[in-house]
């Protein structure tokens, strides 16, 4: 579409993903990017608010044509920027019930969601959208951390560490086919990753990462999810601070930049309904490298789509 082809320099004009156009028009759209510009639950360096304009702001750099899929996604699609979700910060719930106000409205139009947020508890109502609209999803889940805490602070079910938990015992997540993977770092015991697992999570550690190839633990996915109903979530902590510092809750020895690109493109084929990519906090980030990334991922999920 010629709005979304590149005519301007990446450095001017007003930043949308991708250059698409901003709009709540939906008549006609495939895919709408979404922001939610929402860190009020984060558990340790905050900053997640402002990364969707982050995001938005690197993917002007985005050239049209993938090459690793081979598909020119803003051309095949109708790609719209949605804007943001009219967050509440002093309030989750409120948060949550626009998020999956908005994130319905999306999809009751017949289009795909491709998120951008915020903190990783944004996840819990876009799963409660897509599954109303889809039934229990196969779920691949990109983290450094479960997020399957019960709860993190008294009396708070609701948070960045808990979104699973919540998703699993609202039955929004098909646990046969519920993947986690990039889990790592110091947790307060052993019990958080056997949680985890005793809900239906099939974890693959960074560790077991390394000790199988790439090519191994996505033939894996595929089989496991087969022609489901698959909702993916990337939380940026997946990636080593090397390459991904700009996050609120950082885990060393994560996968390279190149390794996550991969991991994303190994779905390629798959019955993907929605994306979210979480967690990205400019004011941790330098030299734009983290918000690159995210711009860069969300391309690949677009390219999946295309
Ligand atoms: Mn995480
Ligand atoms: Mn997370």
């Amino acid at each position: 579409m010629a709005d979304a082809v590149f005519a301007a320099q990446p450095y001017a004009g007003i930043s949308t993903f991708g250059r698409a156009t901003h709009t709540t028009d939906l008549t006609g759209v495939d895919v709408a990017v979404l922001g939610v510009p929402y860190d009020s639950s984060t558990s340790y360096r905050g900053g997640t608010r402002f990364g969707p304009r982050a995001i938005r702001e690197q993917s002007l750099l985005l050239w049209g044509y993938n090459n690793a899929q081979h598909v020119a996604p803003f051309r095949s699609l109708k790609v719209v920027d949605y804007g943001d979700v009219d967050v509440v910060p002093p309030d989750i719930k409120a948060t949550h019930a626009q998020i999956e106000l908005t994130a319905s409205r999306i999809l009751d139009a017949g289009c795909r969601l491709l998120t951008l947020g915020g903190d990783h508890s944004i996840s819990l109502p876009l799963l409660r959208a897509h599954a109303k609209k889809h039934g229990p999803l196969a779920v691949v889940h990109f983290d450094a951390h479960p997020d399957t805490w019960d709860s993190e602070y008294p009396q708070q079910p609701y948070s960045h560490g808990t979104p699973f938990k919540r998703a699993i015992d609202e039955g929004l997540i098909d646990t046969a086919a519920y993947f986690q993977i990039g889990i790592r770092g110091p947790t307060n015991g052993p019990q958080d990753y056997a949680d985890a697992i005793t809900l239906g999570a099939r974890m693959i550690t960074l560790d077991d990462f390394r000790t199988r190839n790439l090519a191994d633990v996505c033939a894996e996915i595929r089989t496991v999810v087969g022609t489901k109903r698959l909702y993916v979530t990337l939380d940026i902590d997946v990636v080593d601070p090397a390459f991904a510092p700009g996050t609120g809750t950082p885990e060393v020895g994560g996968l390279t930049s190149y390794e996550i690109l991969q991991l994303v493109r190994g779905l390629r084929g798959l019955n993907t309904v929605g994306f979210d990519l979480v967690e990205v906090s400019p004011p941790y980030d330098h030299a734009g490298i983290t918000s690159i990334l995210a711009a860069n991922l969300a391309f690949e999920f677009l390219s999946l789509w295309s």
